[in-house]
């Protein structure tokens, strides 16, 4: 009898942790306050609204967009505030992640939840599905640089926080769609060196994160 019920226990814990060796932790939001001196400012458009559809997903990609808004004042807070007042809008509904310029970023969906800034629906692999949309500034008094640079290191830091390869992260919004965006980027014939900028800025987080 007790060698019976030692048996199911056994057996019990067995399938307990083949289940543990197969399930892959759920990924949690990134959560980040500050990058190297950025400010990131989290405020999530509500739960229930159009344009968050509030599907979680694997995060895969990494998808770069520019808001090719060029007034001044057209920054990441301009940003935010657009979204928030759109995303209850009859048509038109767009989201996206993170907003960067020059000098902040704002954080406007959480990291694992789908969103509507590819502009190819829901498909498996896609950038809406399994995409962090990552808008840039290039408003009419921004430091386009700076912008670029704050966004490497986000991206870095994303790459770290989700294990992503930069290598087959990144990618440009025109991946998904037909569309030039990140359009400055593009047309400057700059997006292999943001990439290596990128993935040298990750090499750099992940040796200082394997010290700590
Ligand atoms: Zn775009």
């Amino acid at each position: 009898m007790i060698a019976v019920a030692v048996l199911m226990l056994l057996s019990f814990m067995g399938g307990m942790l083949t289940q543990r060796a197969l399930t892959k932790t759920p990924q949690q939001d990134a959560n980040l306050s500050y990058i190297d001196g950025i400010p990131v400012y989290t405020d999530f458009i509500p739960e229930g609204s159009r344009a968050r559809p509030g599907q979680t997903r694997e995060i895969k990609y990494l998808v770069i967009h520019e808001t090719d808004n060029f007034s001044a004042g057209a920054d990441a807070a301009a940003h935010n505030s657009f979204i928030h007042q759109n995303a209850d809008a009859d048509s038109g509904i767009v989201s996206w992640h993170y907003t960067v310029d020059d000098h902040e970023i704002y954080h406007h969906l959480p990291d694992t939840e789908t969103a509507y800034h590819a502009g190819d629906m829901m498909t498996e692999n896609g950038g809406n599905m399994n995409g962090i949309g990552i808008e840039m500034c290039v408003n009419e008094g921004g430091n386009y640089e700076q912008t670029l640079i704050n966004t490497e290191k986000l991206c870095a830091q994303l790459c770290l926080s989700y294990n992503l390869n930069p290598d087959k992260a990144l990618k440009k919004h025109q991946d998904f769609m037909e569309k030039v965006c990140p359009a400055r980027l593009i047309n400057e014939g700059r997006w292999d060196e943001f990439c290596a900028a990128v993935k040298q800025k990750y090499t750099e987080l992940k040796a200082a994160d394997a010290e700590n």
